[in-house]
């Protein structure tokens, strides 16, 4: 009896171990040492070639590259992902191009509130901020939460006020002004007189949202994502979008992928989008191009949202999708393929 226990036992050992081989064979790998980064700049309908004349195009174009390689560069050194996003977005909230840090969008009452927010893949320590407006970079703010605080979220004076205890550097809320951005909000709010002569006439006009966001993966494997933005223009006074929201609109899981959202914040809010994308993949095994799409367009447009996700998968593979007219996006990585892209190439 003992004997055939044993016959038992070694062969189911035997059987386990071909098919763990098996499957391993099927189950595609990362290159060690492999690396990548990915970053967006905002979803919008006005994002059209009729709104962005090829000079224009540059300008943006040259910002996303020096943001891709301010990410790279960290990556490449043997940085870590969490370290690298945060270069990258710095960049991109540094430019009055985009809505994140100088060149935020204004809230209906003509100030602007900034909301940012970081995540570590493979610890899940996440950290966030909300309706700051003197933090200079609001994603080092989160990044502050997440290292220096026990908490995820913090919002308003109390973030501010412990941002500066921690030392980050504070600026003044005028820092953040750009006449582009008031013009917008006095057009929106039906005054189409320019009330400020613009000082950048590259800026898109139309551009209502513009959040930017990156994610990476490391040499390590390890995966971070993070989301910065000034809201949606004309918005009401102490609104919170997707952005700063674990699970809305910036998640990273070692296991699945890093996701970061750019779109009408509360429909991604109510989706629980950049989650529900991950859970896809993890649970359901979903492609991540399929992710995106049934997330965005089965599950956010029916609702009325719109916008767009970057994802970059454990294994380093880059992905997009949005359902708007044009995203600001584009990838670096190890491999030496280096994309931007503005429009919708569909
Ligand atoms: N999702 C951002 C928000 O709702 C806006 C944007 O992405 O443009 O605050």
């Amino acid at each position: 009896m003992k004997k055939i226990i044993l016959v038992f036992i070694i062969g189911f050992i035997i059987i386990s171990c071909n098919s763990e081989v098996k499957t391993n064979d099927k189950t595609p790998k990362r290159d060690p040492n492999s690396f990548a980064i990915v970053i967006h700049g905002g979803a919008g309908n006005g994002i059209v070639p009729e709104n962005l004349n090829e000079e224009k195009q540059k300008v943006y174009k040259d910002k996303l590259q020096e943001a891709l390689n301010a990410g790279y560069f960290v990556l490449e050194k043997g940085g870590k992902s969490i370290d690298a996003i945060q270069e990258a977005i710095k960049v991109l909230e540094d430019s009055p191009l985009f809505n994140a840090g100088k060149g935020a969008v204004f809230n209906s009452e003509g100030n602007q509130e900034m909301d940012a927010s970081i995540m570590d893949g493979k610890t899940l320590n996440s950290g966030a901020v909300a309706g700051i407006n003197h933090v200079k970079n609001p994603i080092l703010a989160a990044r502050m939460v997440m290292d220096s605080t026990k908490h995820v979220m913090l919002s308003g004076k109390g973030a501010e006020r412990i941002m500066e205890k921690l030392g980050l550097e504070m600026v003044d809320s005028s820092y953040f002004f750009t006449s582009n951005r008031y013009n917008q909000l006095k057009r929106l709010q039906g005054n189409q007189t320019r009330v400020v002569n613009t000082s950048n006439e590259n800026i898109l006009n139309d551009n209502k949202y513009g959040t930017v966001g990156a994610v990476a993966i490391d040499k390590q494997g390890n995966i971070a994502a993070g989301t910065s933005t000034g809201g949606i223009a004309n918005k009401k006074y102490g609104r919170i979008g997707d952005s700063p929201i674990i699970g809305a609109g910036t998640y990273a899981n070692n296991i699945t992928c890093g996701i970061s959202c750019t779109g009408t914040g509360e429909y991604f809010i109510r989706t629980v989008a950049a989650h529900e994308v991950s859970n896809l993949i993890q649970y359901k095994n979903t492609h991540p191009m399929e992710a995106l799409h049934e997330v965005i367009f089965n599950q956010i447009a029916p609702l009325g949202g719109e916008g767009g996700m970057i994802l970059l998968d454990k294994y380093g593979n880059v992905f997009w999708d949005f359902n708007t007219k044009g995203m600001f996006r584009g990838y670096k990585k190890s491999t030496g393929d280096n994309v931007i892209e503005i429009f919708n190439l569909n």
